[in-house]
């Protein structure tokens, strides 16, 4: 068993809730490099529990339990069934079911798409778990098929590898899966993250349901919103710069017999431009932009872009049209996006209310005391 002594700050870290060591906080460590489960101990020699182990990660240790208990398959299987438990009734085939460390399994990302899963192993302390945590997954979800999508660049602070590959069973290059009514193809090999864009869920169920008249979706991808808006608005302009997502999305429209997306190739920053300037107005908008503040040095710029797009949205809007907005930038916090939106509010010469703020959904559970998990903020604004 690999031992860890942790300072008094790191062990009070953990007593407060948040699951992380960092090197800082390490007084000692074995001399080897074997990363795994770890117990750590205080300064004094006593158990404070045992943690997946980086050994050459800045964050140096994950909690796993504050017991002295074994973590073997049988561990990973009773916390994978507590976070199924905490999805029931989700209505859609696709969702989260392991969000991290939110859900007390640090480092891991389990995505359903259908029959199948696509799963993350993000720290080196985990990939060393991995026959355990596969195991697990096969007995507790009864997967047709899992695919490791470790192929995210968080990796490389774990000297992990990026690959992707099959882990057990079939998986075909799209799962046709449903969501609120709405049925997508998702691309799990190829497509962002996981295969799509899950965390958006419960808003777009929202936006969909509010929709009409004249809808924007801008930075759509693969018609995640659109699909949604398209149902009650008469007529969808979805923006997005990938020729290849707006084929993707075109093909799931089709599955659902909607044919009143316009899927328009453009650069979001310049379309939003043009449309301003031809005076256009459209009942309701959504921007949904990736992260552009990926790191904290690039906050100051991406703010400008930022309000940028929300204030041309905003003076978009037809009268008592709506706006969703959102941004996933982990560095700019809530009230850093709020305040960005007062400053495009004043700019836009338009009286905006604030109908709703916005999250994530319950199956990417942000803990309070772990800020890490959250990231995604947004807002609903009403003309
Ligand atoms: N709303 C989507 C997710 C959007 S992801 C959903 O619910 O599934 C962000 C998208 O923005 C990506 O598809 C990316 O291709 C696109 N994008 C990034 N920069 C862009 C730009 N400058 N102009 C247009 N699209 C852009």
């Amino acid at each position: 068993m690999i031992e860890v002594t942790v300072s008094k700050r790191g062990a009070r870290r953990w007593a407060s809730g948040h699951p992380w060591i960092y090197q800082s906080d390490v007084e000692g460590q074995p001399a080897d490099a074997a990363s795994g489960i770890a117990r750590a101990l205080d300064p004094s020699g006593r158990h404070l529990g045992h943690a997946l182990y980086s050994p050459r990660s800045e964050i140096r240790l994950r909690l796993l339990t504050r017991a002295d208990e074994p973590v073997d398959r049988g561990w990973w299987a009773a916390r994978l069934a507590e976070a199924r438990a905490r999805r029931e009734g989700i209505a859609a085939t696709a969702y989260r079911v392991v969000h991290g460390e939110a859900d007390g399994l640090p480092s891991l990302i389990v995505d359903r798409y259908g029959p199948y899963l696509s799963v993350q192993l993000l720290s080196a302390g985990l990939e060393a778990c991995r026959a355990d945590v596969l195991a697990a997954l096969d007995e507790v979800l009864h997967p047709e098929g899992i695919l490791l999508r470790n192929d995210a660049p968080i990796r490389r602070h774990e000297d992990l590898p990026m690959t992707a590959e099959v882990a057990s069973g079939s998986i075909p290059d799209e799962v046709e899966v449903e969501e609120d009514g709405v049925r997508y193809l998702a691309a799990l090999r190829s497509g962002q993250k996981t295969g799509a864009y899950l965390d958006q869920r419960e808003n777009r169920a929202r936006a969909g349901s509010q929709a009409r008249g004249r809808a924007l979706d801008v930075f759509c991808y693969q018609g995640g919103f659109a699909l949604h808006l398209a149902r009650r608005a008469d007529s969808v302009v979805a923006i997005d710069q990938s020729a290849e997502a707006l084929e993707h999305g075109r093909r799931s429209a089709a599955l659902n017999g909607l044919e009143n997306i316009e899927w328009a190739e453009a650069n979001a920053f310049d379309r939003l431009r043009e449309l301003e300037r031809q005076q256009d107005r459209f009942d309701i908008i959504i921007l949904d932009p990736p992260a552009f503040a990926k790191t904290r040095d690039r906050v100051e710029r991406a703010l400008a872009g930022y309000k940028e797009i929300n204030l041309r949205a905003m003076r978009l809007l037809a009268p008592g049209g709506r706006l969703f907005t959102f941004s996933c930038s982990y560095h700019i916090d809530r009230a850093l996006f709020f305040d960005l939106l007062v400053d495009a509010a004043r700019d836009s010469g338009r009286r905006l209310r604030l109908a709703a703020s916005l999250g994530q959904p319950l199956d990417h559970p942000e803990v309070l005391t772990f800020p890490e998990s959250g990231y995604l903020k947004g807002a609903q604004l009403h003309a």
